[in-house]
């Protein structure tokens, strides 16, 4: 049995995976985490979920279940997650990590806190995303650059606070790599005005923002006389919470190092 700490637990990630874990059998919730200023500090997290009593109170502070856990399951905000990297390396436990929207020096430091300890990082945990992951690729793969344009689009809920969608820079990446060119040099992040001819090595992206909207994701092969599409809709949060803790009960038995969903599904 996997014992799992949810941190986050009030958010719409944290509720969906308390749901979650209740629903495997390999795993058992047995501590949940918010921010200090919470409203929710000391509430039970079964009932914050919408599930009755688990027993589980929600703490402030990492440090006082840093014993009550194995693996750690983050779907925060990057300062938070960075934070507790820290917290879980000098425990040596374990993290699942689903926290979007981290900047180069975040970034940086999360990479220096995870060293010696296992750790799975997803910007998507649901399985037919990781599908469409390798599914673009091979795309990207057979089609090659030079006849057709690539463009990612993307949407999701009013409240998502990073743009685009870190799901949307993974399939970004998923294409750039086959074709030999970095992602960081050839994306587009949004057009405005007298923008000039498309130019063929660029990987456009655009995003959209409203309603409730869990994340939609299509990448565009575009050539003269036909277009291939490769469309992603999630429709409820729990097909990335199922992923996330299928993935916490596999980083048990794993040695350190950085793990991603590709991983623990065996799609590399
Ligand atoms: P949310 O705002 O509903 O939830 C975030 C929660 O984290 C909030 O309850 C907030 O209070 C809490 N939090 C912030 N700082 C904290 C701290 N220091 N300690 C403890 N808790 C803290 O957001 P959400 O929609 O649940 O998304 C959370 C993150 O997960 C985002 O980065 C989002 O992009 C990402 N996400 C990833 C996937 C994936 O499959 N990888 C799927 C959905 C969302």
């Amino acid at each position: 049995m996997t014992r799992i700490a949810i941190t986050g637990a009030a958010g719409r990630m944290g509720k969906t995976l308390i749901e979650a874990v209740a629903l495997n059998e390999q795993a058992e919730l047995t501590a949940a985490i918010e921010r200090p200023d919470s409203s929710l500090i000391g509430s039970d997290s079964g009932e914050l979920a919408g599930l009755g009593k688990n027993g589980v109170a929600v703490v402030a502070d990492i440090n006082d279940v840093i014993n009550d856990f194995d693996v750690l399951i983050d779907f925060t905000a990057p300062v938070a997650t960075v934070s507790n990297a820290q917290a879980c390396q000098a425990a040596s436990k374990k993290m699942v990590i689903g926290t979007t929207g981290f900047n180069d020096q975040q970034q940086q430091d999360f990479d220096s806190f995870i060293q010696g300890i296992a750790v799975c990082k997803a910007t998507n945990f649901s399985t037919g995303v990781n599908l469409c992951f390798k599914l673009s690729a091979l795309a990207a793969e057979i089609l090659g650059g030079e006849d057709y344009d690539i463009e990612i689009y993307e949407a999701h809920h009013r409240h998502k606070v990073d743009a685009p969608s870190g799901t949307a820079l993974s399939l970004g990446e998923a294409v750039a790599k086959p074709l030999g060119r970095n992602l960081k040099d050839c994306a587009i992040y949004g057009r405005e005005g007298q923008t000039g001819a498309r130019d063929r090595n660029t990987i456009g992206f655009a995003t959209a923002r409203g309603g409730d909207v869990v994340g939609d994701h299509t990448v565009s092969f575009m050539a003269d006389g036909e277009r291939v599409e490769i469309t992603h809709k999630a429709s409820s949060r729990m097909s990335f919470a199922r992923g996330a803790v299928r993935a916490a009960v596999w980083l048990q038995s794993q040695q350190a190092g950085l793990y991603d969903m590709q991983d623990v599904l065996g799609l590399k």
